[in-house]
């Protein structure tokens, strides 16, 4: 493992806020050239200048995930702009909080098509590259909450399960070509995210112990770039959790109900 990124080049979706902006700095601060995608330009455009302090190269390319036409058109952009790419982190995504059954359809769909099929499009583009290159490593994002089960999150958590089972099987098939897949699963972060998962922001209160800083959480996923590690699960606390509720999944889901469903 070097903490050094010289030379190397790193694609982030969700560059334009939270903890994709916050691995896009920090890939830029140990040399890298940064690729940044999401749909706010202006956004995007603040982040990469923020790049170009820390002296690092940079290539803005926005984007709506959430559109399949959009991605091949990203794709063709992106290889127009750089030669290689050494880390996908596909970090886009967002959640929406409330009781399943009283929920809109449509935004489940919408949730599904950026943090599932979005993600799986491009990554099935980029991926591709990566055999050719016979290198590469795909960074996708799932979340605690698609490992242990909390009330109110039933299609945001879903949607990150299939992340997380989608990246266990691509680990397998693109293993042979010296192409890695971690995932990253952390707890709550305190970004942007919850301003449109519950803007209540009775959620973050309940949950404060457990809260992380997203350029921690980028100090962490930016160290294990380059590595064949499977999963990062953030903090240890809810990491054993996620061990917990596999082994005993019973008691799991009577403790989840008494103290950890707290939207
Ligand atoms: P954030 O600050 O809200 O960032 C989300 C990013 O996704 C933004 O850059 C947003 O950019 C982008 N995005 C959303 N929809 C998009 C679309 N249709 N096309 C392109 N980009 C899109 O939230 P975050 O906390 O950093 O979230 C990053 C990832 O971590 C997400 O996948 C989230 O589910 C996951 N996660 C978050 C937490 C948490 O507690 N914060 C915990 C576990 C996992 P634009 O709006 O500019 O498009």
């Amino acid at each position: 493992m070097s903490d050094s990124l010289q030379g190397q080049v790193i694609v982030v979706t969700g560059a334009s806020s939270g903890m994709g902006k916050a691995i896009a700095l920090e890939s830029a601060r140990r040399g890298a050239k940064v690729v940044l995608i999401a749909r706010r330009q202006v956004e995007l455009e603040k982040v990469a200048s923020q790049v170009r302090d820390l002296g690092g190269e940079v290539v803005v390319l926005p984007a709506d995930l959430s559109k399949a036409d959009a991605i091949s058109t990203l794709f063709q952009r992106l290889v127009q702009a750089v030669k290689q790419v050494d880390v996908l982190v596909n970090a886009a995504g967002f959640g929406k909080f409330g009781e399943f059954v009283h929920s809109d359809m449509q935004t489940v769909t919408d949730m599904f098509q950026v943090n599932v099929l979005g993600l799986m499009y491009f990554t099935r583009l980029v991926g591709r590259l990566m055999i050719d290159q016979k290198h590469g490593q795909i960074v996708n994002f799932g979340s605690i909450a698609g490992k242990v089960p909390t009330a109110k999150s039933a299609a945001y958590s879903a949607s990150k399960a299939a992340v997380i089972q989608f990246s266990n099987v691509l680990r397998l098939e693109l293993k042979p070509f010296g192409v890695h897949v971690m995932t990253v699963n952390p707890g709550p972060v305190y970004t942007n995210f919850f301003n449109i998962a519950d803007a209540s922001g009775k959620y973050l209160q309940n949950v404060e112990a457990f809260v992380l800083d997203p350029d921690d959480v980028a100090w962490e996923v930016v160290h294990f770039f380059g590595t064949n590690k499977r999963e990062l699960n953030l903090p240890l606390s809810l990491s054993l959790a996620c061990k917990f509720y596999n082994l005993f999944p019973t008691i799991g889901d009577y403790i989840s109900l008494k103290v950890a469903s707290l939207k």
